[in-house]
């Protein structure tokens, strides 16, 4: 096994508490390293595994913005309802491993549920409002599951900087709102979203997909091309733009949970689109269930 692989937060801590203490100029001289990021900068990509070219990305940025770059791998349980994925999420820890290396990733979290949430664990972080509306109407529980593991994470890591995916909008905009109301540490960066060469979203959950459910998903990236081509053509009515969107998707099969144009900071929905409103839409193709997002420019 490779010697970037972690297993226990105590070993974790022993490699971190090096790096913050070391000072400026460590991990000087790695490849793709921002000297203005200073010394004992530590980034920390947070995911569950089955990485791909989006969490990729992730690592790249952080590898260029901090020396020294921590990668979680972890299935929270507490982010699954009781009837979604959570037993058959892929688990592709190898290939993880292969990937982390070829970023270049200074150390690979992957801890047993029990360094997560040891005996006599009993804390929930709860964001308010904006963990209640889109994803949070069908998934109650989700946001206070991934809350909860980030701020475990972020206590356990210690990172000065934390990068997550535009992909998962709402995710990325509950981490920045708890982020801000606790007065954690990691500055947070939200990475653009990355996507196949035909313009479906990349996620661990694709390989679910059919050939056909496959060829069927495209309907949310070229839906919200086709708003996005309304808005540029002058289209101001929310309402109307998030109505085709649906239709769109209902059209090629997908049973629609939400298509929203949002304000881009608390989520609100608004009925005036402008340059900066970011449209939302999730829908389940199969069993399937997809998000994807733009920001209106
Ligand atoms: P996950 O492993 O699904 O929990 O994702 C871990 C991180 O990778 C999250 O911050 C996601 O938003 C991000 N991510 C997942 N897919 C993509 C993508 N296609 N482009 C950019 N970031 C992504």
């Amino acid at each position: 096994m490779s010697e970037r692989l972690v297993a226990t937060a105590a070993e974790l801590r022993r490699r971190v508490d090096g790096w913050r203490s070391a000072g400026p100029g460590v991990g000087a001289g790695a490849v793709g390293t921002d000297p203005g990021a200073g010394g004992g900068a530590v980034g920390f990509v947070p995911t569950m595994g089955a990485l791909h070219a989006g969490h990729l990305s992730l690592m790249r940025r952080a590898r260029a913005e901090c020396p020294r770059v921590v990668v979680s791998i972890f299935v929270n349980p507490r982010q699954f309802g009781p009837t979604e994925d959570f037993g058959r999420y892929p688990r592709t820890l190898e290939a993880d491993l292969r990937l982390c290396a070829e970023a270049g990733v200074d150390a690979v979290f992957c801890p047993a549920p029990e360094e997560v949430y040891p005996p006599g664990f009993q804390t929930t972080v709860s964001v308010g409002p904006l963990t209640r509306r889109l994803c949070g109407l069908d998934r109650p529980d989700h946001f206070d599951g991934v809350t909860t593991v980030v701020a475990r994470l972020f206590g356990l890591v210690r990172p000065t900087h934390a990068y997550f995916g535009q992909k998962d909008y709402q995710q990325a905009s509950v981490i920045r709102r708890m982020v801000a109301d606790l007065a954690l540490e990691p500055e947070i960066v939200v990475c653009p979203i990355v996507r196949e060469a035909d313009g479906l979203a990349m996620s661990s959950r694709n390989r679910y997909l059919s050939a056909d459910e496959r060829q069927r998903a495209l309907a949310l990236c070229r839906g919200l091309e086709r708003a996005q081509e309304r808005f540029g053509a002058g289209e101001r009515d929310a309402a109307a733009v998030t109505a085709a969107l649906a239709e769109q998707l209902r059209e090629a099969g997908a049973a629609v949970d939400y298509a929203a144009a949002c304000d881009p900071v608390d989520l609100e929905p608004v009925a005036r689109l402008e340059s900066g409103t970011v449209l939302l839409v999730a829908a389940r193709i199969g069993a399937t269930r997809l998000l994807d997002n733009h920001i209106l420019e």
